[in-house]
């Protein structure tokens, strides 16, 4: 049987790990397919945006981790799918069949198309890297987006250019509050910890209009910008609604339980790029792809031996660490949250466990 797992991201990660240890008792070839060779770790991009971490410290080298899994890696992107005669194609017109196939392709960005010549892209994530050491060093850099990427980033690049002799004028524009699916404790926390570290927030305004050098909000702030890091919520990539997969009404793949694909058992999907039926609401986060993928493998296997497939039950409540920049974080967890440089030492903790797992 020949499985292929789509897209290098933190489920498929869990997988090859798991493929490692069995693969003398492996009957299957499996075939890993992603874009880039190397995977970019966005737990730590705040920490890489900051200085604190180097390229390597962030990134998995995939072609590596699929040799020593004795898997094989094909660098492409995959564009579409047929179910008719179970075969992907890549942008570069390779054909590759499957019998069972795995998408963990993760999510790009939600960008309005009449501003995209001002943004700057850092999805997919192997854009990150490179696009964020220029961005950096702008004259005015200007986030919107007031989820947690949006806040860690502009809170990163605050404190990099305070340490680089840059001037502090890093803005952050947000429709809601700052962290709206957080506590009102936690948005509070985050204007004061802007306030103090010089990074400016406009709550309640959003982008109205957008030129070469200037913005104009809906409540007629006018800012100037150097291009604009646009990080509002994820966007499903186009893969699944043109190849009439089963998908939710904004495109992502539509999975039950078990991680299959609604009425094709023989697609799988974790991570970003998924909706469970059962839980809509899910957020897209790391931490559900990294779960995921611990039962994402069994079930591929279970299904190959006909056997049961295991469901997926989230848990109720995630460890969330937001860093805040100066080797400070933002900690939570159901209802205690708190600000301190403890909380950043555990991110970095979990971070750097996860990559040396990984690498
Ligand atoms: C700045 C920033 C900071 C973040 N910080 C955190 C955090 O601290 N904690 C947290 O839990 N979440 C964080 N997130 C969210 C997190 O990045 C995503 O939820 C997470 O990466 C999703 O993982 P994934 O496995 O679904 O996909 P990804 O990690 O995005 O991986 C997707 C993989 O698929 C590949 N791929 C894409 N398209 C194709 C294709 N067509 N064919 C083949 N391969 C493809 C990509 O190259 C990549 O290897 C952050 C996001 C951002 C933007």
């Amino acid at each position: 049987m020949r499985i292929v797992l789509v897209g290098g991201g933190h489920a498929h990660l869990k997988c090859l790990a798991r493929i490692k240890i069995e693969n003398a008792s492996l009957n299957h070839s499996v075939i890993l397919i992603s874009p880039d060779r190397y995977q970019y770790y966005s737990g730590m991009f705040s920490g890489f945006t900051e200085g604190i971490y180097s390229l390597d410290d962030i990134r998995i080298d995939l072609k590596n981790l699929a040799e020593r899994a004795g898997i094989t890696f094909i660098e492409e992107k995959v564009v579409n799918v047929s179910v008719y005669d179970k075969t992907l194609t890549t942008e570069d017109g390779a054909i590759v069949p499957f019998d069972v196939v795995s998408f963990d392709i993760g999510s790009n960005m939600e960008i309005p198309p009449s501003f995209a010549e001002w943004l700057m892209p850092i999805k997919p994530n192997y854009l990150f890297a490179e696009k964020i050491i220029s961005y950096r060093k702008k004259e005015y850099p200007v986030v919107v987006g007031g989820g947690a990427s949006g806040v860690e980033l502009a809170l990163a690049m605050t404190a990099w250019r305070n340490t680089n002799g840059y001037p502090q004028n890093v803005t952050l524009i947000t429709s809601s509050t700052p962290l709206p699916s957080s506590s009102r404790k936690a948005t509070t926390i985050i204007r004061n910890v802007a306030a103090s570290k010089g990074l400016r927030i406009i709550e309640g305004d959003t982008v109205k209009e957008m030129h070469g050098t200037h913005i104009t909000t809906k409540n007629q702030v006018n800012l100037p910008h150097s291009h604009v890091l646009w990080v509002t919520g994820p966007r499903a990539s186009g893969i699944f609604h043109d190849s009439h997969l089963p998908c939710d009404e904004n495109g992502f793949l539509l999975v039950k339980n078990t991680l299959q694909a609604k009425g094709m058992p023989y697609i799988f999907g974790a991570g970003d790029c998924i909706t469970m039926e059962k839980h809509p609401q899910l957020p897209k986060n790391g931490v559900y792809a990294v779960r995921q993928g611990e039962l994402l493998w069994e079930n591929i296997t279970r299904y190959l031996k006909k056997e049961t497939c295991r469901t997926f039950n989230p848990q109720r409540h995630f460890l969330s660490l937001i860093s805040t920049g100066n080797q400070e974080a933002l900690f939570q967890y159901a209802n205690f949250t708190f600000h301190h440089k403890i909380a950043w030492k555990l991110k970095h903790k979990i971070d750097v466990a996860f990559m040396r797992k990984h690498q």
